[in-house]
This record gives structure tokens, C-alpha cells and sequence, in this order.
């Protein structure tokens, strides 16, 4: 299959529901500082990445952080589950305000493989009825993505997730 391109500097944002693999996909293709993660900025605010009761300053640390790398030129790789709509419109704003390309990849698999991976995770399990409204959010989403105003829409399913490289293409 032909590499995900991805132009640097670009806001990609990852969409899938919670147990997709979201943030182990996003390790083995991004670094560190360049995958930014709502449970991450829930954790270095409130010690917990399942914390919901800082989720909207969770998220203003998101796009604080991802608007900061983007004007300094680099890539921000927005790690949450992404499946509203009105989750995504911040993003792409941002992208906008920040005078980059947004790219989406979606992390679309069977429900049940992302509640077996949600029932393994270690600490932070998440309601299975949680799991399955996500993953109909998904489905409605993907019938609107291709109109929300991306550079590109990158759909991984079962046949490619584990198969897919990046690559990277500086932007002038
Ligand atoms: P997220 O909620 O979408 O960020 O999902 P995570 O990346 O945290 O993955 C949820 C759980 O599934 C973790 O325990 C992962 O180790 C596991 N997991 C993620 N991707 C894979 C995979 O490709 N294969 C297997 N076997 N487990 C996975
Ligand atoms: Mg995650």
C-alpha cells in the first residue's frame, strides 16, 4: 500500500473511539512531542488520565500545545477520540488560525476488537455502552468527513493499520 503522506508542518488529527489504538498507532509513527494527547494533558493536570473532570482544561492544553508547535513549524498529531463533530471543527480552526493543512486519519475497526482492547488496558477501562456510542459517532461521522474541509482523509481498517508507513513531506 502506497505511504500515508504527511506534510510538515500539519495538525493530523486521529479519530477513533476509545480502545481503537489510538496512542499505540500514533507511537510507532510519531514522536514523543509530536503525538498530543487528551489524556496525557488530563494526567499532567490532574495526576490521572481518566480524570473527566478536567477534560475542557484537558483540551485547552491540547490546543494550546498543538497551536504552539504548529507555529513553530512542526507537526502536531492531535491524539483523542475525535468521533464529534464540533471535537473536530477545533481543530480544524486551529489548523486554519495556525495557516496549515489538517489531515485525519481514522482508526476504524470492528467494535468488538476495540472493547477486547479496552478490557485489556491496563488501569483505565472504559464503559463497554461508552465504546459502542463512539463507535456509531464513527460511523456518522464517516459519512461527513470527506466534506469537513481536510487536506486529506486517511481511513485505516483491519486489512491496513498494522501495514501502513508514513511519509513525511516538508512544506515549503
Ligand atoms: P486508544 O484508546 O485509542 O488510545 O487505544 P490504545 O492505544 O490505548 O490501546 C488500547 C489497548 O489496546 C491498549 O492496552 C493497547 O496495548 C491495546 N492495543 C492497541 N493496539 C493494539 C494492536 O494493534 N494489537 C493488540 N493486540 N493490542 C493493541
Ligand atoms: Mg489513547
Amino acid at each position: 500500500m502506497d505511504p500515508l503522506v504527511v506534510p510538515v508542518p500539519s495538525l493530523v488529527l486521529l479519530i477513533g473511539p476509545s480502545g481503537s489504538g489510538k496512542s499505540t498507532w500514533a507511537a510507532r509513527h510519531f514522536g514523543p512531542y509530536e503525538v498530543v494527547s487528551s489524556d496525557r494533558c488530563r494526567a499532567m493536570i490532574a495526576d490521572s488520565e481518566a480524570d473527566q473532570s478536567v477534560t475542557p482544561a484537558a483540551f485547552e492544553l491540547v490546543r494550546f500545545i498543538a497551536a504552539r508547535r504548529l507555529e513553530a513549524g512542526r507537526l502536531a498529531v492531535v491524539d483523542a477520540t475525535n468521533v464529534h463533530a464540533a471535537a473536530r471543527r477545533h481543530n480544524l480552526d486551529l489548523a486554519a488560525a495556525c495557516g496549515v493543512p489538517a489531515v485525519a486519519i481514522v482508526l476504524d475497526l470492528p467494535v468488538e476488537r476495540m472493547l477486547a482492547n479496552n478490557a485489556g488496558r491496563a488501569g483505565r477501562v472504559v464503559d463497554d455502552e461508552v465504546v459502542r456510542r463512539q463507535r456509531r459517532d464513527l460511523d456518522e461521522a464517516l459519512g461527513v468527513l470527506g466534506s469537513e474541509g481536510y487536506a486529506a482523509v486517511h481511513v485505516l481498517d483491519e486489512a491496513t493499520i498494522d501495514a501502513v508507513t508514513i511519509e513525511r513531506v516538508q512544506e515549503p
